[in-house]
């Protein structure tokens, strides 16, 4: 026993002099949370403490802990091909490519990567060369909607419209530009179709000459969880069309069943993006892949020997082939079990529990899609104002006490981190999301009343 903890003593010292860890502030007081078994939707920490993961991790765990089959296509694959770039090729990345076009329901070919930052990268470098290629080489400029998040390095960063993520970093990629993403809670708009009709606005008065894509997640997920009308990306997708303007179409968070479909964009008709970035649940989090898929006329104008349709991209670990095979066998899991349909039917029932906190006075508004839902808590729930910072974190602490991870939303702008966020895994049985449901109600009932 001593000498366990002498151990675990050991690792914390560790971890705060030689890891840095994301998003999270250095404080020298607390200790970091450190995993060290895990089991369907459930971690075990050093201590010894269980946990209900109430947001995939980083909303990527979407099949749990432990799947044997998944480090099976690991291993099988390492102990073959081990590694090969794909400036050849590979098997699990030729089987993986058709796989996401049929997913896709259209013709696509992709390009591997390791993130969803970099897959955000390779779609900007894919689109303005397209446009190039196509005769347009004035098609620079990118749309992206505030609140969202796109990942971190400089052009993912850019597209990110959250003002306390990017401060320390600028000037952002020129290049970017940004509009209010549809929120009827709290919108500028009257309406949904308003926010879409405002793209092509901006589209108009920036010149259609000039921009080459619109990059958008279908359900902001990270900047607050906004569940827009489906009309909407029928819309922004009609608006892109009318202006030869490249619809991105970001799944990092929503692809692979995560809101109830296969891909988020499904929910909305007529909807085909001209380029799906995906990454996280591609692999389920077992292995880092991350994937732009084009779609066919996009790929022809690449095609050809001429410096003019070379690419000049690429990634020495991006399409590993561990990490395809990973993929293939997810994407296996995902179909045979039937994840999809689950995630929409249990996603229904878990979204109207939530809703009956909207009977508190802390709570303004529940929302979700699928396994993604957001509680808005406010203030003041006549003008809106949101909750202070102090009391999600209070909520999130006490469901931590109580064996539940959630979230929150991102660092969006001072004042708003008041979203809280849960996104479980994809297979969580009843059990897991009766706790998560009970946990979460009877946390927030008890720090309201503790306010009053
Ligand atoms: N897009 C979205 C919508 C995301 O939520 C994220 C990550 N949270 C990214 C892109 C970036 O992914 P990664 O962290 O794998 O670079």
């Amino acid at each position: 026993m001593q000498e366990v903890q002498t151990e675990n003593k050991t690792l914390v010292q560790k971890d705060k002099e030689h890891l840095w860890h994301s998003m999270s502030r250095f404080n020298a007081n607390a200790n970091p949370t450190i995993a060290t078994k895990g089991e369907g939707s459930w971690f075990t920490d050093m201590e010894g403490n269980k946990y209900l993961d109430g947001v995939s991790g980083l909303w990527c765990l979407n099949l749990g802990h432990g799947r044997k089959e998944i480090a099976q296509a690991a291993y099988d694959q390492m102990v073959n091909v081990s590694y090969f770039p794909l400036t050849q090729s590979h098997v699990p990345a030729i089987e993986l490519s058709a796989k996401l076009s049929s997913l896709l329901k259209g013709s696509y070919t992709t390009y591997f990567s390791n993130s969803g930052s970099e897959a955000n990268e390779v779609a900007f470098k894919i689109a303005r060369q397209y446009h190039a290629q196509n005769g347009n080489p004035g098609k620079y400029k990118f749309i992206s909607r505030y609140r969202a998040y796109h990942g971190s390095t400089i052009g993912a960063l850019s597209a990110t419209a959250q003002a306390n993520r990017k401060g320390k970093y600028g000037p952002s990629a020129s290049g970017f530009l940004h509009v209010p993403p549809p929120y009827s809670y709290r919108s500028t708009f009257e309406s949904d179709l308003a926010a879409a009709e405002y793209i092509k606005e901006v589209i108009t008065w920036e010149g259609a000459d000039t921009v080459a894509g619109i990059i958008l997640e279908p359900f902001i997920s990270g900047g607050g969880v906004l569940i827009p009308s489906k009309e909407y990306l029928t819309r922004v997708a009609e608006i892109c069309k009318e202006n030869d303007v490249l619809l991105i179409v970001d799944e990092v968070v929503s692809g692979f069943g995560r809101t109830g479909e296969m891909f988020g964009f499904m929910h909305s008709a007529g909807v085909q993006p001209d380029i799906v970035t995906m990454a996280k649940g591609l692999t389920s989090g077992y292995m880092p892949l991350g994937a732009t898929a084009v779609q066919s006329y996009i790929y022809e104008k690449f095609k050809g020997e001429g410096d003019k349709q070379h690419f000049r991209h690429v990634s020495t670990f991006g399409g590993h082939p561990a990490a395809c095979a990973v993929a293939l066998k997810n994407i296996e899991i995902i179909e045979n079990e039937g994840i999809v349909e689950r995630v929409s039917q249990l996603g229904r029932s878990v979204l109207n529990e939530l809703q009956d906190l909207e009977t508190l006075d802390c709570v303004g508004e529940v929302r979700g899609v699928g396994f993604l839902f957001g509680i808005e808590l406010v203030a003041d729930k006549q003008t809106k104002a949101p909750a202070a910072e102090e009391f999600s974190g209070k909520v999130i602490a006490k469901c931590k006490e109580k064996g539940l991870i959630i979230g929150r939303n991102g660092d969006t702008i001072p004042g708003y981190q008041n979203v809280l966020i849960l996104a479980p895994p994809l297979s969580s049985t009843d059990e897991d999301l009766r706790f998560l449901v009970d946990t979460v109600k009877t946390v927030i009932e008890e720090c309201e009343s503790q306010t009053v």
